[in-house]
């Protein structure tokens, strides 16, 4: 194998300018600052081209869950690309890798879901789920039953179907979002909308808006909800406990899909193996990626339950549906040997029993730092918000500057976290340990001392 000569830093930002289009960036003031160029990574640890070590509490973007510097993954990428690198599973054909990765998440997922349909992202997956979600109804006869409900602030993925799909204002305002057939009503956000209610009453209230828009559309219109057991990418919006339950209530009152997507929580992040398991709730669909491979490939894909997919085998005929690279082999083959370290390390009970409740302690005191007006989390998913007054739960001016702020101190102190307007998010690989957990702690508090003081600038 022929390496290509090094680059430094300068020349890899010059390249990058040039030619690279990053995703979700604004390209004119990346320019002017220059790309920040990750060039290995260890465990928690990354380290840039200059040679700075970051600890990064995101896992990449939410799905390095078994920490990086994997060789039994590396490994098994390897040993599949000389067997077999590539073949589809369209025309009646399947390969080892992706049947075996197919029953073994069966084994782990809810008992009444026992199939996956295998996709190439998160993105992907949420396209399968409305095409799947359609023609479910259309099979049962009630082809008028096409609306899907989701939530404002959600997030879904990037594609037509997952922007539409998800509630980013933002997003919907580029390209006419979302398509028709997508409505979606209020998130469960009590900090920043629940007003003088208290949590318990405001996550009644935000679950029956659910109840609401099934009755204004008509029940005999409305397909799906669909919703993040917490968001992620929203904020880290832990609903709170009146959620869930009352949401469960209703969906058990009309007949309608639930579509639970897993691509953060699924794989042991909230300490269970699925979101799902964690506040007990009974899937129709769920959409995975992220942690499936802990981000060394890309795959996705989405768990079916026997209700729907028995409808799609009995009744379907062929389901005009599938993408070229559907249970790619080799992304199997690492999403296999992701499933072996953790179930082999019994990561999802360390998460459980000893990270999380750790970790939520840990910043449970971050309470006390001027800047911080709330602390949340489940598993090892937290949030910090940055307030001006905490005793009234008064935010910075809605531009998201503390948030950008901090973010960038951060960084600059060896740091990863990410902010979402005045939100501080973590996600960390799940195999942190407690010593790098105090870590974690003791570098937000220094960061968070750093904003404080540039805010009064
Ligand atoms: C990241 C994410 C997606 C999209 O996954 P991609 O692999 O980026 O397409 C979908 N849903 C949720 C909840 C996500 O966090």
């Amino acid at each position: 194998m022929i390496q290509p000569p090094p680059l430094n830093t300068a020349e890899l930002q010059a390249m990058d300018r040039a030619h690279y289009l990053h995703p979700f960036t604004d390209h004119k003031a990346l320019g002017a600052q220059g790309t920040r160029i990750i060039e290995r990574a260890e465990g928690i640890w990354l380290w840039d081209s200059d040679g700075n070590r970051i600890l990064d509490a995101m896992a990449g973007l939410w799905c390095v869950n078994v920490g990086y510097g994997r060789t039994e993954l590396a490994e098994a990428a390897y040993r599949q690309m000389l067997e077999l690198p590539y073949y589809n599973s369209f025309f009646q054909c399947a390969n080892p890798p992706a049947v075996r990765l197919a029953s073994a998440i069966a084994d782990i997922a809810p008992a009444h879901m026992n199939r996956v349909f295998f996709a190439g992202s998160g993105s992907e997956a949420n396209d399968t789920v409305l095409r799947m979600v359609r023609r479910y109804w259309d099979l049962k006869g009630q082809p008028q039953k096409k609306t899907v409900i989701g939530r404002i602030n959600g997030y879904h993925g990037s594609t037509v179907a997952g922007a539409s799909l998800g509630g980013m204002k933002p997003m919907h305002a580029q390209g006419d979002l979302p398509i028709p057939g997508i409505v979606h009503i209020p998130q469960p956000y009590w900090f920043g909308e629940g007003g003088e209610q208290s949590p318990e009453d405001f996550g009644i209230w935000a679950a029956q808006q659910l109840e609401a828009k099934i009755l204004e559309l008509g029940v005999d219109q409305v397909a799906a909800f669909i919703a993040e057991p917490i968001q992620g990418a929203g904020g880290v919006i832990v609903p709170p406990a009146t959620y869930w339950p009352e949401v469960k209530r209703i969906l058990d009152a009309y007949e309608i899909l639930l579509v639970v997507d897993e691509v953060i929580c699924g794989f042991g992040r909230t300490g269970e193996w699925f979101g799902s398991q964690y506040y007990d709730l009974t899937p129709d669909l769920m959409p995975i990626a992220k942690g499936m491979t802990s981000g060394y490939l890309p795959m996705g894909g989405v768990i079916v339950s026997d209700r729907v997919a028995d409808t799609l085998i009995e009744e379907g005929g062929e389901f005009f549906h599938g993408y070229t690279y559907s249970g790619h082999p080799v992304a199997a083959a690492v999403g296999l040997e992701n499933l072996r370290i953790l179930r082999d390390e019994r990561i999802v009970d360390y998460v459980r029993k000893d990270a999380a409740p750790y970790l939520q302690e840990r910043i449970a005191g971050l309470i006390d730092h001027p800047l911080v007006g709330e602390v949340r989390g489940v598993g090892l998913l937290g949030a910090l918000e940055l307030v001006s007054d905490k005793t009234r739960r008064a935010r910075f001016a809605g531009d998201g500057r503390a948030g950008g702020l901090c973010r960038d101190i951060c960084v600059r102190n060896g740091l990863v976290m990410r902010a979402v307007g005045d939100t501080m998010i973590m996600s960390p690989p799940l195999i942190i340990s407690r010593a790098e957990i105090d870590q974690l702690v003791e570098l937000i508090w220094r960061c968070l001392d750093l904003t404080a003081a540039a805010l009064k600038e």
